[in-house]
């Protein structure tokens, strides 16, 4: 199917088209070869003016600590209200395995059937770089085709949370009530990427729960200290994370948890931090990317790879140090590069 019918699809299909459409392009976009890529980008490209409307939603946690559950009962909500709701994923245990532990449809039993719904596994090969480029591109392919709410899930690794709070507008750390999973966290560097904290499972033990909410609101206060001056005065213009207590399996708080969202959507929106996050995730998007496509070309240049070896192994003997062993193999690269450009 060529790309301006899938654009055709996507933009215009009835229902039952839109769905085939959509994953006829997403999978497009996660092919490997080099003439999918080039209809791929055409794709994307004349799809983005129709992105770009969606609210996007990031929301991670460990293995279950509620995800799912929470993720289908706030769907389910926002298609009450009218929304529609695609659910991706960034899962990092498919980089190493090629299986998947989130995506599963299983997991999501009524919003997977739903015709508002839209879900789709995390690609399942490549290097988390990759994945996450492949699900943000996903991403625009839900938007274009009229989902005005993304949601994309993660687990809790360090890396992948990064990934996920670099290509959405807000995101949501899930935490069970015991203490201790907040250090974790805060270990770990995730606590600093967090618009909002979620207790989860408030319903197993409420005096818990209420702990580990002061716990984690002053964690967060300290993080805000630390990181961000702005925050020592309160400034009503600017957003403060916050932390609230829901129980996703019996439904309670999520209309509370929908609440703070829109409180986040409107502050941010108002005082530009929106439209600058991204900006900004665009810009880092672009460099990321154009990181991986040279070290990539580098590794694929046949003098480069000629010298490689021999080089590495002076490094390894400490004949030859590091640094200078780089700058060689970088001269090699670019000698080669200037000469096969065209004059
Ligand atoms: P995930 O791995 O993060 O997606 O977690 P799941 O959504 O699969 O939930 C893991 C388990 O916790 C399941 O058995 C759920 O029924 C249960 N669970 C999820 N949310 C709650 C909750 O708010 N309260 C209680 N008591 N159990 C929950």
């Amino acid at each position: 199917m060529s790309s301006s019918v899938l654009q055709e699809g996507i933009l215009r299909g009835d229902s039952a088209g839109q769905r085939r459409a959509m994953a006829k392009a997403i999978t497009l976009l996660e092919s490997t070869r080099a003439d999918h890529r080039a209809q791929g980008d055409a794709l994307l490209t004349a799809l983005l003016p129709h992105a770009g409307t969606a609210f996007r939603l990031g929301i991670s946690g460990v293995p279950g600590v509620g995800k799912s559950t929470f993720i289908e009962a706030l769907g389910l909500y926002l298609i009450e209200k009218g929304h529609r709701v695609a659910v991706l994923t960034v899962d990092p245990s498919s980089t190493v395995s090629g299986g998947s532990i989130l995506g599963d449809k299983t997991r999501m039993e009524k919003l997977s059937v739903h015709e508002r719904a839209y879900i789709r596994p995390s690609p399942s090969s490549g290097t988390l770089g990759g994945v996450a480029e492949k699900t943000r591109e996903a991403m625009l392919v839900c938007e274009a085709a009229g989902y005005d709410i993304v949601i994309v899930e993660t687990v809790g690794v360090g890396q992948s949370e990064t990934a996920v709070s670099g290509m959405t507008d807000m995101f949501v750390l899930m935490q069970l009530p015991n203490a201790g999973d907040d250090l974790q966290a805060i270990k770990k560097g995730v606590m600093e990427l967090a618009d909002l904290v979620v207790i989860n499972k408030a319903d197993l033990d409420p005096d818990a729960a209420t702990r580990a909410r002061a716990q984690i609101t002053s964690s967060l206060r300290l993080l805000g200290l630390q990181g961000h001056p702005e925050h020592v005065h309160h400034n009503e213009a600017i957003w403060h994370p916050q932390v609230i207590q829901l129980s996703a399996l019996q439904g309670r708080g999520v209309d509370a948890f929908w609440v703070e969202v829109l409180r986040f959507q409107r502050l941010q929106t108002e005082n530009g931090r929106l439209a600058a996050r991204r900006q900004q995730q665009a810009r880092a998007w672009m460099w990321e990317r154009i990181d991986a496509g040279l070290k990539q070309r580098f590794r694929a240049h046949p003098a480069v790879r000629a010298a490689l070896e021999d080089t590495t192994q002076q490094v390894l003997a400490g004949t030859l140090p590091a640094s200078t062993a780089a700058r060689q193999l970088l001269a090699i690269y670019e000698s080669d590069a200037v000469r096969a450009e065209p004059v």
